[in-house]
């Protein structure tokens, strides 16, 4: 598999990059999409080991992808990988400040 923290740090910014760029109304259908393809993308990440951990976060009622409007899904996705940094021993981020790490970037 290729390397562990390489594919991290890209899939990280391929999944807030979808975050940042995700309608701030989306359709139901969009809705329904988004979660799927987080499912989908859990089952499929090629570390497998990450990928189990990840599959079995998601199967928690709480940490249900949140997927109603670009706010909510852009801290939804703060928030799981804040679940991975807390697993893996590295600071949480702020997540009042996703869009500004993500879409429109730091103010200072
Ligand atoms: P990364 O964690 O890759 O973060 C990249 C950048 O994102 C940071 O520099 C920061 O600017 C920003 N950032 C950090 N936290 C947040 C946040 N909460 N919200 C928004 N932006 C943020 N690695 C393992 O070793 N074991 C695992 O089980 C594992 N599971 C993973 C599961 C998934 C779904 C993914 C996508 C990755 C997983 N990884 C795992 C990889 C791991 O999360 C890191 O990507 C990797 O360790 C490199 O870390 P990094 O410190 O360079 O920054």
């Amino acid at each position: 598999p290729p390397d562990v923290e390489q594919l991290g740090r890209s899939s990280w910014t391929l999944l807030h990059s979808i975050a940042a760029q995700y309608p701030q109304r989306p359709s139901p259908t969009i809705q329904r999409e988004t979660s799927t393809f987080m499912r989908t993308f859990a089952k499929l990440y090629p570390c497998w080991t990450c990928a189990e951990d990840f599959q079995n976060w998601l199967a928690v009622d709480a940490n249900a992808p949140r997927v109603s409007s670009r706010d909510e899904f852009g801290r939804w996705m703060c928030e799981a990988h804040n679940a991975v940094n807390v697993k893996l021993g590295k600071e949480k981020f702020n997540c009042d400040r996703w869009e500004e790490r993500w879409r429109t970037g730091w103010k200072d």
